[in-house]
């Protein structure tokens, strides 16, 4: 499984280290989150991702939606499907296809072919798409929101999305036999614990508690670290360093 953390800030060499938009692109067919989903790449390479999956309403993980799904738009029936809860497609339909920030484009359909179909996810659903089993998995953050399971036929990722401390996503990974990676969110320094509390996020201390709570031997990689804190988190990881926790590298391709 190939998986990529599309950079967001410009130019190089920040953004390969400062994050601040969420989106994943998995085997360059399916995101997670759409973040950054519109600011990469030529239209071509958008247009091969059919698949979108939205954790949650926050805009750090939607705000490139809009601008993907025009670019990546085909002319076809199939148009691109993105999957997100019910909360989600709420905000979607309310915030977004309006009518004033965007074009209703679950309605908007030349000759027949829109430029998207949302789709519904339920707490625990697995859907399967281009050879990939994704199942959506509550976490705990200030608004509904998903991590995703995903698996291929040999190997299983963790992405927990944003969340304070979480459970049900450690209790399916304990029970995925070929768990290679876990991509897991740090937003915040320990100084700032009382902020990631409210906000629910994690920080070095609250990030290797959860890696307690995992029972296989994984590769680990803390994300979304907050580009203002970034040197704080760095900090409290050099004075206390957590064996196994990688910082991610955005635009790296992670080969898992
Ligand atoms: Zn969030
Ligand atoms: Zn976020």
């Amino acid at each position: 499984m190939r998986v990529k953390l599309l950079p967001s800030a410009f130019p190089p060499p920040l953004s390969e280290t400062h994050q601040y938009l969420t989106t994943y692109v998995i085997n360059d067919g399916v995101a997670i989150d759409a973040g950054a989903l519109g600011l990469f790449g030529g239209h071509e390479e958008q247009a091969r991702i059919r698949h979108v999956f939205i954790t949650h309403s926050h805009a750090d993980h939607v705000a490139g939606l809009p601008v993907f799904l025009d670019t990546a738009y085909r002319g076809t029936t199939d148009c691109v499907v993105v999957h997100g809860s019910d909360a989600v497609l709420e905000s979607l339909r309310h915030d977004w296809f309006n009518g004033r920030v965007w074009p209703d484009y679950e309605r908007l359909a030349p000759n027949g072919c829109p430029f998207v179909r949302l789709s519904r996810l339920q707490p625990g659903q697995v859907v399967e798409v281009e050879g990939l089993r994704l199942t959506a998995v509550p976490v705990d953050h200030t608004v509904p929101t998903f991590g995703f399971l995903v698996e291929d036929a040999d190997t299983a990722v963790v992405f927990s999305s944003d969340t304070g401390p979480t459970s049900e996503l450690w209790e399916r990974a304990n029970r995925v036999a070929n768990l290679k990676a876990v991509f897991l969110e740090l937003s915040f320094p320990d100084e700032l614990a009382s902020v990631a509390a409210t906000s629910k996020h994690l920080t070095p201390s609250l990030f290797a508690a959860e890696m307690r709570k995992l029972r296989h031997d994984v590769r680990w990689y803390a994300v979304h670290v907050k580009p203002r804190f970034r040197e704080a988190v760095l900090a409290d990881l050099a004075s206390r360093p957590i064996p196994g926790l990688e910082l991610i590298l955005a635009g790296h391709e992670y080969d898992l």
